[in-house]
């Protein structure tokens, strides 16, 4: 029977309508973004695969509030106790800050009592891995400790929205898989809202409850693909056929755009 009281569906927590972004002006501007239009679900974990220039950085700029668009909107929807965190290409940590300083950055600016940051911080280190390099400065960590740091900074302030910029790009090939099944379990369990932007596709498959599919620069939307894997999945899934058979669909896509990129 149909329930007569149907809840409504709820609104998106990020929420893009042909959003364009251009950079300069007149003769020498780039039209580096869209237009693109862009819906994210609470709790949904959203990965982006585009060739490299295509915008992908500019798109989650722009929906961090680090970047205005030149037409078009996008908006966002959180509490202030749950902000926007964001994780860059290049982690973003702070060199002059000790590791526990990092991680407790975001709940500083929270203005959350300096008892409970610590201890905030002291829990995502230890699951993180760095709890004996609470004190450390981070010149001296290793790449992927470095990166654990800066995961562990964005979600220490336990964000509604998490922007993740090719967040694992820089690591080796070991360190990244272990990291991509920490991130699920964590989102899994905390039902965190996600754009996650990668240039790996088996990333994106593994991660994601889609897939969309940038064309080259200017970049727009040309696919969505849903992973068929049930929620909560783990990194077990790497080894499913319908994995393989969705990275070469998605492959034969995203070919053609980087072959543009390559001619143009
Ligand atoms: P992606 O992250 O997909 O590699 P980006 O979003 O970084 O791509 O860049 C898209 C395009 O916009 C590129 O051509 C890049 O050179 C250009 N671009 C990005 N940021 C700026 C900027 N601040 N000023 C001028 N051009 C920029
Ligand atoms: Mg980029």
């Amino acid at each position: 029977m149909e329930d007569p009281h149907p809840s409504p569906p709820s609104p998106p927590k990020l929420r893009a309508r042909a959003v364009t972004r251009t950079f300069g002006r007149a003769a020498g501007a780039v039209h580096a973004l869209g237009p693109v239009d862009l819906d994210i679900a609470p709790g949904e974990f959203t990965c982006v695969v585009g060739p490299s220039g295509c915008g992908k950085s500019t798109l989650l700029r722009i929906g961090a509030g680090l970047l205005r668009p030149s037409s078009g909107e996008l908006s966002i929807r959180t509490s202030a106790r749950h902000p926007v965190a964001m994780i860059f290409q290049d982690y973003g940590i702070y060199d002059w800050k000790t590791v526990q300083a990092n991680v407790r950055f975001g709940l500083d600016i929270q203005k959350v009592p300096r008892r409970e940051a610590n201890a905030r911080a002291t829990r995502w280190l230890t699951r993180m891995g760095l709890a004996d390099f609470a004190d450390a400065y981070p010149a001296t960590l290793s790449g992927g400790m470095r990166q654990r740091v800066a995961i562990a900074r964005a979600l220490a302030v336990e964000p509604e929205i998490l922007l993740m910029d090719e967040p694992f790009a820089a690591l080796d090939a070991q360190l990244r898989t272990i990291l991509q099944d920490e991130l699920l379990a964590l989102t899994q369990t905390t039902e965190t809202t996600t754009l996650f932007i990668t240039h790996s596709l088996e990333e994106a498959i593994v991660l994601g409850d889609r897939v969309l599919v940038m064309s080259a620069g200017p970049g727009r939307f040309i696919a969505e693909q849903r992973p068929p894997f049930d929620r909560p999945r783990t990194g077990a899934v790497r080894s499913a056929p319908e994995f393989t058979a969705l990275k070469s669909e998605l492959w034969e896509l995203l070919r053609g755009e980087v072959g543009v990129r390559a001619a143009a």
